[in-house]
């Protein structure tokens, strides 16, 4: 026959002790829980610093950021950025790389529960940059945008990037479309992305 064991001191002061102060838990979800700061919740994008770049769609371990492309135009496109937070284990990986350090953070929502999957994202949407002779994508208007504006005077180095910082201060006009023409001198002044700049470089430097 079983017997009853009998509770130990210990046991018996902590069930006392929850006599007296009420129960560890909360009555959720008729309570609300609070979770604390450091909490790592549902991911959401900062629409104001993220720049389109996809770094945090590289280091997600659990593949839960999608990017694509979407050419709407002959010099127009658009980057969706998707972030399928059924998916994400919330480590925390994207805030900790993002280039610009403020893209993306994890809040301290927790109660994500829904019916239907394809609701369980979030995303930003950038302009793209194409390149103006072959129609490649370059990056974002807003990723050229803060590369030029970091690097400072040394961004003059590159055309691409001075145009960007000018087409920002509204020295740069809208440019004439360029044709079937091979690529050439004139295309100095344009976004190229860097296949097309290297071709345009070697054909001046080498005929
Ligand atoms: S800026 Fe940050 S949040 Fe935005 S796409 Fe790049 S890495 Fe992701
Ligand atoms: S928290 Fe981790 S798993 Fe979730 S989206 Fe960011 S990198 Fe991916």
């Amino acid at each position: 026959m079983a017997t009853i064991r009998r509770p130990k001191i210990r046991e018996l002061r902590e069930a006392i002790t929850a006599l007296i102060k009420g129960p560890y838990t909360i009555k959720y979800p008729r309570e609300p829980s609070i979770p604390p700061e450091t909490y790592r919740g549902k991911p959401e994008y900062v629409e104001e610093y993220c720049v389109g770049c996809g770094a945090c769609s590289q280091v997600c371990p659990a593949r839960a950021i999608e990017v694509s492309d979407e050419i709407t135009g002959p010099r127009s496109g658009v980057r969706r950025i998707t972030l399928h937070y059924d998916h994400c284990i919330f480590c925390g990986q994207c805030q900790r790389n993002c280039i610009t350090g403020m893209g993306i953070r994890l809040t301290n929502e927790y109660d994500l529960a829904t019916f239907d999957r394809k609701e369980a994202v979030v995303g930003v949407e950038k302009e793209l940059v194409l390149c103006e002779y072959c129609g490649a994508v370059i990056s974002t208007v807003d990723h050229i945008r803060w590369i030029a504006e970091g690097m400072g005077p040394k961004a003059y180095a590159s055309l691409g990037l001075v145009l960007a910082l000018h087409e920002r201060l509204g020295l740069v006009g809208e440019t004439a479309p360029r044709g079937d023409i091979p690529i050439g001198r004139s295309d100095h002044v344009r976004l190229l992305c860097p296949k097309c700049r290297r071709e345009l470089i070697v054909r001046e430097e080498w005929g």
